[in-house]
């Protein structure tokens, strides 16, 4: 049988994904300049989606459907999940 995550794993992920969480608003914030006109300029759009990534995850661990394949619904590897606690597919639907 594959091996899921344990309460206690997913707690450790949670806290991997606030941190992440906390470090990209940080970075995005200096990496935003506000050009005359007010229009807001992104230097880094690979932290902006890595920061929508990471809230996805954070908001499927409140869901509790936090490890399951956004495409197919099956549950991620484990291993996968260990490299990258912001991971939303599966090996397949990648
Ligand atoms: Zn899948």
């Amino acid at each position: 049988m594959m091996k899921l995550l344990n309460s206690w794993e997913l707690n450790l992920h949670k806290q991997q994904l606030n941190y992440f969480h906390q470090y990209l608003l940080t970075e995005l914030e200096s990496a935003t300049e506000t050009t005359p006109g007010n229009s807001v300029q992104l230097r880094d759009f690979g932290k902006l989606y890595r920061r929508q990534q990471v809230e996805a995850a954070l908001q499927r661990l409140n869901k509790g459907t936090y490890g399951k394949c956004m495409a197919c619904g099956t549950e991620i590897v484990y291993y996968r999940l260990n490299a990258d606690p912001a991971i939303l597919s599966c090996a397949k639907c990648e």
